[in-house]
């Protein structure tokens, strides 16, 4: 594996399959949602000069290496990947990393909770594949999201796995760089990767799950990265598992590389998923029903008040039409000022029917993904129409179009409805910019994700509300009817006695 050519000569492959899946809701992955997102081949992957991919390009071009583009597939959290369309993209992969042999090394883009119709463990799939098709002395470095579900699989057939140090996400570049930067010194001789993944069955949602400030997860990620210091680390990476899937040995915790040494990496991921285990009910999220919030919002001198409608987060696989908190705030019947978005195609085309101005009485919720509730008709006035189209303003995403389809701002009494036709990733509030909306003078804005309000309205947010409410991405675990991981599991059982962590190596 020693660095012998010169570096204008080595060649590395680039290319991945992307997103995070949900077992309990969401609508289906198929080619066509790839294709509406993100889908480059071949020279188009080498047009990437953001996030993951970005990273690695720059890291690759840095080096004088020649990067061979496979494909990269990347789209918003959905319901399971169709399997149709994950051997699709998968056999293109392979077909053309086949075309491309030999290549001294693989970079490989991940997600790492992706999940296919009939697969749970697709990354691991991809991983296992890679290394047939190279053998076992070409390195394969894997990147991943720090919302992974790290399997046995994934340990085994990848040299290094290695991701994300922030929540909210925005250092997608620097670890495609990293690991660029691991995958050279392989090649150089200068290391020699060995790896373990400490876990523990804690499934908790990810409201407590940022990594600034004094979050629990935060001071986790702290401490995991300051074994990076030590003599013999090369990386570390710390795990909180997406919740919202339902498979075996799930759980979060933490992952070593050392050089050469196997017992140091299994010794210090035991430790930080020791540590995970500790602080399991700091993570745990107190929450109120929207009533409720809503009541204590009133309360609180000023806005916005951010109720958060975590079960409904498109960007953990949600479908985005629930109206548990519109419903909330409309019953509430009060003169405030309110916005909330919802994700309802059938309302948004009849809106852009009726025209601006035209007052109406719609249908509104609950059609995609009707297992969480029943659509309700509302009277309004439809104030504002758009195209939905907008552009991200950081992220893994920063500076990529995004299209929410026909949408509507729909007012009820003092509640501005956001009817928008897709589901998009929230980063920061551009969905609501776009529509013209400005968050500053609402007293109430539902956000229907777990974290990244923060971003859009952390600064000037004067109280944050966890509602307790149905839909396939909720606020906690503990009353989840699981079928494939098995009891016992943090928080539906508080305590486990004798319990050790599992090492995947
Ligand atoms: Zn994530």
């Amino acid at each position: 594996m020693a660095l012998t050519t010169r570096r204008s000569s080595i060649r590395i492959a680039v290319g991945g399959i992307m997103t995070e899946c949900n077992h309990f809701g969401g609508l289906p992955i198929d080619i066509g949602s790839y294709e509406a997102s993100t889908l480059h081949r071949g020279n188009q992957v080498l047009q990437h000069t953001t996030s993951v991919v970005g990273g690695m390009l720059h890291a690759l071009r840095g080096q004088e290496a020649k990067p061979v583009p496979l494909i990269f597939a990347s789209m918003c959290s959905a319901g399971p990947m169709t399997r149709e369309c994950y051997l699709q993209l998968k056999d293109e992969l392979f077909e053309r990393l086949k075309q491309a042999l030999p290549v001294d090394g693989v970079l490989l883009p991940l997600h790492g909770s992706a999940l296919v119709d009939g697969l749970d463990d697709p990354e691991g799939d991809l991983i296992h594949a890679a290394r047939d098709l190279v053998g076992p002395d070409r390195p394969i470095v894997v990147t991943l999201d720090l919302h992974a579900h790290v399997t046995e699989q994934m340990v085994r057939h990848a040299d290094a796995l290695i991701a994300w140090e922030t929540y909210p996400h925005h250092d997608q570049y620097t670890t495609g760089q990293r690991a660029t930067q691991l995958l050279f010194d392989m090649l150089a001789g200068k290391y020699r990767p060995t790896m373990a993944m400490g876990k523990v069955p804690v499934i908790t949602s990810a409201i407590h799950g940022s990594t600034i400030g004094d979050d629990p997860f935060a001071d986790l990620m702290r401490y995991t990265k300051s074994m990076e210091q030590r003599d013999r680390v090369l990386s570390t990476s710390l795990f909180l598992i997406h919740p919202y899937m339902d498979c075996e040995d799930m759980g979060s915790g933490g992952l070593v590389i050392t050089d050469n040494d196997p017992a140091l990496a299994e010794l210090l991921a035991g430790d930080i998923a020791g540590r995970y285990w500790e602080r399991r009910h700091d993570l745990e999220p107190e929450s109120f029903t929207p009533i409720l919030a809503i009541r204590k919002g009133l309360r609180v001198a000023g806005g916005p008040v951010i109720l958060v409608e975590a079960a409904d987060c498109c960007g953990g696989g949600a479908a985005g039409d629930s109206i548990a908190a519109l419903s909330a705030l409309v019953d509430c019947d009060i003169d405030v000022p309110s916005i909330v978005p919802v994700v309802d195609p059938e309302a948004a085309a009849e809106c852009h029917a009726a025209g601006q101005g035209a007052e109406l009485s719609i249908p509104i919720g609950h059609k995609l993904d009707p297992r969480w509730g029943s659509s309700r008709l509302f009277t309004g006035r439809v104030e504002h129409l758009s195209n939905g189209d907008f552009t991200y303003t950081g992220g893994q995403w920063d500076g990529h179009h995004e299209h929410m389809g026909a949408t509507a701002v729909f007012t009820i009494g003092s509640v501005r409805v956001v009817i928008m036709s897709r589901a998009t990733y929230d980063w920061a509030d551009e969905q609501i910019q776009t529509v013209g909306l400005d968050p500053t003078h609402a007293k109430f804005i539902v956000a229907k994700n777990p974290m990244n309000y923060r971003l859009a309205y952390g600064d000037h947010a004067k109280a944050v509300m966890i509602l307790d409410t149905k839909g396939p991405t909720p606020t906690t675990l503990k009353h989840v009817k699981f079928r494939n991981l098995r009891r016992p599991y943090f928080p539906a059982d508080v305590d486990i006695p004798g319990l050790r962590p599992t090492i995947l190596k």
